[in-house]
């Protein structure tokens, strides 16, 4: 079977590209794009490289992404690009009559207002979080585009929907970057400039955390065994969700560096939370194992100490 990924070279895709690695399976060729190889927004080249990889599965994960701070100040580009992409990315596989696709969502879409935990029947259930509003309502209809080819043409495409998510090979900017990846690099740079290590915002707000190889074990599960037209909460538990400041003092010790950090509640702190209910995922794949966020978290901030240099960092 031939596998496309689109947005291969990100976060979840290296993390895919990892634990296909080490699961040594020769059965399946996969092909890992990015925006170098085709520009998912350009409709005229995701037709051509449709007709020319001619994919049987796809895993869609290309998106314009970033932190709070990107989502704040690039409303049009988080609109606009996913919503062009996303269009081109479902159009050209069911016209090139592809199995299925699995796309990816997002925790931070749910509605703000709303009860805890939420689940997989409340995604539109009332607005966004004014901050990510235009990202939220274009992957919000990415769910209704996936669900309408279902309906209309039997397509099996499928949504997953993942919390936030760390690990190798992110996004390293110091402004537009999640929250983990930006306070990695900034904790390096005050280390090694011996300056205060400035969390934004009060750090109170609460996140689940997913690691990217388990995010990725989890995809090529969907993509196995998930054929249900409803979508599926991928997340760590509920009881493993933890504040901003926490997950702040845990980079600070990989570096060594807790005693110098400070907060500035000047900036914004988004969400307060968005505690997603895993118990779906977990009736279905009842044996799969987490990693741990303090194991997760010392092999990313080693993974970004290794390759400094050469990360994203825009
Ligand atoms: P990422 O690291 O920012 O990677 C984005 C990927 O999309 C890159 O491979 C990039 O290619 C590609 N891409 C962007 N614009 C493109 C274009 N015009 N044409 C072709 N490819 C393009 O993102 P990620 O964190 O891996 O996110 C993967 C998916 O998970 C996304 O759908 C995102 O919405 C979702 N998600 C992410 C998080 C999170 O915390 N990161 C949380 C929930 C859901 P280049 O490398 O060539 O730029
Ligand atoms: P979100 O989970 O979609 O809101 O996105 P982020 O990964 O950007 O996390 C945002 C939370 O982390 C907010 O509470 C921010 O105030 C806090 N935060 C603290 N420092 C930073 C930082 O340097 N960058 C980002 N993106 N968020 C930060």
């Amino acid at each position: 079977m031939k596998i496309l990924i689109t947005g291969g070279s990100g976060l979840v895709g290296y993390g895919l590209k990892q634990i296909i690695f080490d699961s040594n399976s020769n059965d399946n060729e996969y092909i890992f794009l990015s925006s170098k190889d085709c520009d998912l927004t350009n409709l005229e080249q995701t037709k051509q490289m449709f007709e020319k990889m001619k994919p049987d599965y796809v895993i869609h994960l290309a998106a314009f992404v970033g932190g709070l701070f990107r989502n704040l100040n690039y409303k049009v580009d988080m609109y606009e690009k996913n919503t062009v992409i996303n269009y081109n990315v479902l159009k050209c596989a069911h016209d090139n009559g592809v199995k299925k696709v699995v796309s990816c969502l997002s925790t931070c879409i749910f509605p703000d207002k709303t009860s805890y935990p939420i689940n997989e029947d409340m995604l539109h259930n009332g607005p966004p979080h004014h901050s990510n509003d235009a990202y939220a309502y274009s992957k919000r209809m990415l769910e209704v585009h996936s669900k309408a080819y279902r309906e209309q043409y039997g397509d099996n495409f499928i949504c997953v929907i993942p919390t936030n998510i760390y690990g190798e090979n992110d996004n390293y900017s110091l402004e537009d970057g999640h929250v983990i990846p930006a306070l990695i690099h900034k904790c390096h740079i005050a280390k090694q400039n011996k300056e205060p290590f400035v969390v934004r915002g009060t750090g109170k707000p609460l996140r689940q955390f997913i690691y990217s190889r388990d995010l990725a074990k989890l995809l090529l599960w969907v993509l196995e065994s998930y054929n249900d037209k409803e979508s599926i909460i991928l997340s760590v538990s509920e009881k493993d969700e933890i504040s901003i400041k926490d997950i702040a003092t845990l980079i600070a010790r990989e570096f060594n560096y807790e005693h110098m950090m400070e907060f500035d509640s000047s900036y914004s702190d988004g969400q307060f939370k968005k505690t997603a209910d895993n118990s779906k995922l977990m009736r279905l794949n009842p044996d799969f194992q987490f990693t741990e966020i303090h194991e997760g978290m010392k092999q990313s901030v080693q993974w970004f100490i290794n390759h400094v240099d050469e990360c994203r960092k825009v």
